[in-house]
């Protein structure tokens, strides 16, 4: 992918001025000839000593005496030779008789001399700043030209990596499936008129296989991988981001159906207008490009854009809008059945001694992603080696472990046990409450791996989309939030800072109810508070308050009531079925993530409980 043009360019150009510099030598070779004046050059030639004259059409007169002697003269601009000549006292006779005359018309060496002398400067400084022209526009070392030729840069390669490279993340392949039928045949689909999604964007942490998915898709399919990363456009000069990804999607174009990645889409893709010190025209520029070559593909482009972030939560609304990347595909950090498989990939022909232990290596593991685990297959492999050992046993792979542990970005990352288990509760109690309740949405999965800001997550999903939400569902999903601190509370009798979220979702809520939906006795049918909104960014700018002090105090005391109500149901819930509790956080201590049938086998009783 990297141009070789300006290692070359400087070669040619040392070339050039070495061949200049012989030039001069050759054609244009000092010479030591004594100026005279025309009159002493009048008198050579009427002396009969001149040998050989010649005369060049800008004037210049060189000539040589039958001694060997040199000489050089200037003509008077507008008088031929012989006239000077016999002005000055020499007859035509004598100047006939030098034995050789030339008149050299264009002096052609000399004048070329001079104009290269005035041009290598220019050149010099002409190239220059083309050199430092791209060193601008790259930051890092990838040369850059402007527009057009920039776009022999994309060549899109073939990826040899599949989805037996990507371990886990089964959900997310079996997602990314469709994409890779409609590009191995994608007549089949557009014959039927059948419409694919343009965009995807994969969603999950730093390192967790997102451009090796990204890539595995397109090795599965077959097709050309066109990548191009965010970060690269951040520190170019104006225009030169939209232009590279019209190169871009030009080439995809030519060569679908293929792939274009956008790696670190929030580089570029974050909300325009956001942030302090305005907008960056160029990221914007670029984003905007994006989004009009996006939206220019017609129903036979069979060009796939996929979209990696670690961020969705910053990105632009309107990169998620329908036509563009509409689909998300989360791609989780693995959990322990996850890690156990990727650590199997990471190994493959690697020699392992009989007394490496994966599962237990998984287990020991929480909070890697696929690159640390990655990372401590390779870390061992060095250990091993610099032991001159022929093989790699568990002590190393231990020893990785504890070294990648330690390192200062993995501390944070890392939960000990006694937190894994009050996580587990949390969920548990998230999950449990949620189990009870008419209303709640059925619950999904479970998982004590970390997912962005939050501890763990409960997964519920409603059944089918609602616009009209009950009061009686409302309340069922303040219960469900509070769960996860109920549940900390009862096994605990403690609480952690790990609920915050959940807390601020269930005020929003117990006061979006009070407030908007008047569903609170004591406050009667009415809304309180003017709000302004910008509709389509949904995000509320300012609150107008159109009520008095007593009504806020009121207001105050609904809301308290509602979570208060809210928190004791949970409560008795889970203290009614201590055991269930225990088994489910028991099971994710255990398994880190349970499934929608495992939980429901606990929750009927189907399973037999320990503590039972
Ligand atoms: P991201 O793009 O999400 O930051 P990468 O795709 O760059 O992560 O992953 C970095 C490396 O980690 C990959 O090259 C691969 O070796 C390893 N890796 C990550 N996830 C997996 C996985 N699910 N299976 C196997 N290897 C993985
Ligand atoms: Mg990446
Ligand atoms: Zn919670």
């Amino acid at each position: 992918m990297r141009s070789a043009l300006p290692k070359n360019a400087f070669v040619y150009l040392l070339i050039f001025v070495a061949s200049i510099a012989l030039f001069y030598s050759f054609f244009a070779a000092p010479d030591n000839a004594e100026d005279i004046s025309l009159s002493q050059v009048a008198r050579l030639v009427k002396e009969g000593r001149v040998a050989d004259l010649s005369l060049t059409n800008d004037g210049i007169i060189r000539l040589t005496t039958f001694e060997g002697k040199r000489y050089i003269s200037r003509k008077e601009p507008n008088l031929g030779f012989s006239e000077t000549m016999i002005n000055l006292g020499a007859t035509p006779e004598q100047i006939a008789n030098i034995d050789e005359f030339k008149v050299l018309r264009p002096s052609m060496w000399e004048n070329w001399g001079i104009v290269l002398i005035q041009i290598v400067p220019l050149l010099l400084i002409g190239l220059f700043l083309v050199f430092m022209l791209r060193q601008a526009q790259s930051g890092n070392n990838q040369a850059l030209s402007f527009g057009k030729s920039r776009a022999r840069m994309f060549t899109g390669d073939r990826p040899a990596s599949t989805f037996d490279d990507v371990a886990g993340a089964d959900e997310a392949k079996q997602e990314l499936q469709e994409v890779v039928e409609f590009l191995k045949d994608p007549e089949r689909f557009t014959a039927l008129g059948a419409r694919i999604p343009k965009g995807l964007l994969l969603v999950g942490a730093p390192g967790t296989g997102k451009t090796l998915m990204a890539r595995a898709v397109a090795g599965e399919a077959g097709v050309p991988f066109f990548s191009i990363s965010g970060s690269e456009f951040v520190e170019m000069f104006v225009g030169v981001g939209a232009s590279r990804v019209r190169d871009l999607f030009d080439q995809a174009k030519r060569n679908s159906p293929c792939i274009v990645f956008v790696d670190e889409i929030d580089a570029v893709g974050r909300q325009r207008g956001a942030g302090l010190g305005g907008s960056h025209d160029e990221r914007e520029q670029t984003l905007n490009q994006i989004l009009v070559e996006m939206d220019g593909f017609d129903t036979d482009t069979k060009v796939i854009v996929l979209a990696a972030t670690n961020r969705p939560d910053i990105l632009d609304p309107a990169l998620l809008r329908p036509g563009r990347f509409d689909r998300r595909v989360i791609i989780d950090r693995p959990d322990r059945r996850g890690r156990e498989a990727i650590l199997g990939v990471h190994v493959r022909g690697k020699p392992l001694g009989p007394d490496v232990d994966i599962p237990t290596l998984a287990k020991q593991t929480p909070g890697f992603t696929g690159a640390d685990i990655e990372n401590l297959v390779n870390e061992a492999a060095i250990l091993a080696a610099r032991r001159n050992k022929k093989m790699i046993n568990m002590e190393e792979f231990q020893e990785a472990v504890e070294r990648l542990i330690a390192g200062p970005e993995r501390r944070s990352r890392l939960i000990s046990e006694k937190e894994k288990e009050i996580i587990a509760y949390h969920e548990a109690g998230h999950a449990l409450v949620m189990l009870n309740l008419e209303n709640a949405d059925p619950v999904h999965k479970v998982s004590i791996v970390a997912r962005g800001m939050m501890g763990g997550y409960t997964l519920s999903l409603p059944e089918d989309d609602q616009t009209l939400q009950s009061k009686a569902k409302f309340e069922d999903e303040l219960a469900g939030l509070l769960g996860g601190r109920a549940a900390e509370e009862i096994r605990f009798g403690d609480i952690t800072t790990g609920a915050s979220n959940d807390l601020r979702q269930a005020t929003r809520l117990a006061r979006a109810m009070v407030t908007e939906y008047g569903m609170a006795e004591s406050l009667g049918q009415r809304t309180f508070g003017q709000k302004e909104e910008l509709i389509f960014l949904g995000r509320e700018i300012a609150e107008q308050r159109d009520y008095s002090e007593e009504v806020a105090t009121l207001i105050d005391r609904e809301i308290k009531g509602l979570i208060d109500k809210a928190y004791e149901r949970a409560m008795q819930i889970l203290q009614a079925q201590r055991d269930k509790l225990d088994a489910i956080a028991n099971l994710l201590v255990e398994k880190e993530t349970i499934e929608n049938e495992e939980l429901l086998a606990i929750v009927k009783g189907e399973v037999k409980l320990a503590s039972a």
